[in-house]
């Protein structure tokens, strides 16, 4: 059952919370390297526009805006003296996508995650205590004077020495992920909800890679290769709301052949027949002396990831296997479909973005065709408005609060969720605060 697709809150009412998270991690447009400059030529050959402002309401290109650091910017770090513990900021030196350890100190790492943003600066608040190594395994609740099922604390394991604790508190909020706060709902017995852990979406993505000859190159960028591994490894984009969403995707030569090149739900391109009006000439899985011609390339190969803007169904998603346990209860077993319009999505960006590598001059492009459960993005089960209210708060557990990529209302319009998970869990933190404290 597909479901309808508008937001309980309004864009405008996160929009103090994005600029917020924007500010404090900090979040700043890219820049660019080799492999941006010719996806944008690419997409002004293909006649798009190009993206100003932070509200994209029609399609076109922009540079990415990145939650990272740059060389010599001033931050607000905390504990952090230039002079004493030295430069910060990203080198550009790529290969992002196997972890950034650049910075003398965790949190002056030049990508910010949460363990490199907001973990410090909870901990330099001197209001925080973590506890790591503990799992939760059940929510703890008690009836309220008018009877109403209220969080009463938690149940966790330390997973290293396996000692079971308790932890009573006035709220509880879970923020496991979208696989694990389902889970961990269903494990604790909370009350039914046909909405717990249903409507996962996933961006169901996709790529499309272009190889190009070296007189191209030097034609648009003066120099005879892309080298995808150089710079920031996604830093432009193409941005067509309701669709989904386009960026570049330089990888290092092994997750390149792993991954552009060695998954595909089409088979292997080599026995694939590709339609008379695809502006890819290849569509599959490369293996074989095929795949080294390929990889012969790799310094000329540009990639991009397409993330389609699927849609929620509520047959799709996370619920218990109640064969088989693991230390934590029963193990979660999960279900993804995607639609039928999710795949006219998914087709039109993978044909913008080939377009866009054609137009840049590519003679050669491969659609990879990945299957439906890449899960990367993960959202959406225990969404806003069904499973909790406006506040992200339990509609049916009173003081237990969603702060995690589950309660995000659909997938977004397709681009990276991590951003409003965070503006949401911003304006959560308000609302807990508020309401109880
Ligand atoms: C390879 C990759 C690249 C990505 N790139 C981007 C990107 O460029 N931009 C973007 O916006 N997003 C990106 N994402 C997605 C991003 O990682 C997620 O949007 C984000 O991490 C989701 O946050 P979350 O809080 O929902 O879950 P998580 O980040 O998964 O956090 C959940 C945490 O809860 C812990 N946990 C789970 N269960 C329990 C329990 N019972 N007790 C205690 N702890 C528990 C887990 O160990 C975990 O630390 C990427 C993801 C991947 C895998
Ligand atoms: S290029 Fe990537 S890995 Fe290197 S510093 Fe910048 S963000 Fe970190």
């Amino acid at each position: 059952m597909a479901v309808d697709n508008v937001w309980p809150i309004s864009y405008d009412e996160l929009i103090p919370y994005y600029e917020k998270v924007e500010a404090t991690l900090p979040v700043i447009d890219s820049r660019s390297t080799a492999k941006e400059d010719i996806f944008y030529y690419g997409a002004q050959q293909a006649d798009w526009n190009e993206l100003t402002g932070k509200n994209i309401t029609s399609p076109g290109y922009r540079a990415q805006p990145n939650a990272i650091l740059l060389r010599n910017e001033t931050a607000s770090i905390p504990d952090y003296d230039r002079e004493r513990d030295g430069a910060y900021g990203c080198t550009f030196r790529g290969h992002c996508i196997n972890g950034c350890h650049i910075g003398p100190k965790v949190q002056a790492v030049a990508k910010r995650s949460t363990f490199a943003s907001y973990v410090p600066w909870a901990l330099y608040s001197g209001n925080v205590e973590i506890r790591p190594n503990s799992f939760v395994t059940q929510i703890l609740t008690e009836e309220d004077s008018e009877s109403e099922i209220c969080a009463a604390g938690v149940i966790y394991k330390d997973s290293w020495t396996g000692v079971i604790s308790e932890m009573r508190s006035k709220v509880v909020i879970m923020a496991g992920g979208s696989i694990e706060t389902p889970r961990l709902w269903l494990n604790s017995g909370l009350p039914r909800n046909p909405w717990v852990g249903r409507g996962l979406v996933n961006h169901w993505m996709d790529s499309v890679t272009g190889i190009f000859d070296e007189e191209i190159l030097m034609e648009v960028l003066g120099k005879p290769d892309i080298s995808p591994f150089v710079g920031q490894n996604a830093a432009a984009r193409f941005d067509f709301p309701g669709v989904g969403a386009i960026q570049t995707m330089g990888f290092s030569p092994g997750l390149y052949s792993s991954g552009f090149y060695g998954i595909s739900d089409k088979g292997f391109a080599e026995f694939n027949q590709v339609s008379p009006d695809a502006i890819w000439n290849m569509e599959g899985g490369v293996i074989g002396p095929k795949l080294k011609e390929l990889m012969k390339d790799y310094r000329r190969t540009l990639s991009l990831l397409i993330l389609t803007d699927d849609e929620v169904n509520q047959k799709n998603g996370v619920s218990l296997n109640y064969k088989i346990r693991d230390e934590n209860g029963f193990i979660p077993k999960i279900v993804y479909y995607p639609g039928a319009r999710d795949r006219v999505k998914r087709d039109r960006l993978a044909t913008i973005g080939a377009d866009i590598l054609k137009k840049a001059g590519a003679k050669t492009i491969l659609r990879s065709n990945w299957p439906a459960n890449l899960y990367i993005h993960i959202q959406s089960t225990m969404r806003m408005g069904f499973v909790t209210d406006t506040n992200c708060e339990a509609r049916q557990v009173k003081r237990l609060f969603i702060a995690d990529n589950s309660v995000l209302y659909n997938s977004l319009g397709g681009p990276n969720p991590t951003l409003t998970t965070q503006a949401l869990a911003v304006r959560t933190s308000e609302k807990i605060s508020e309401k109880y404290f």
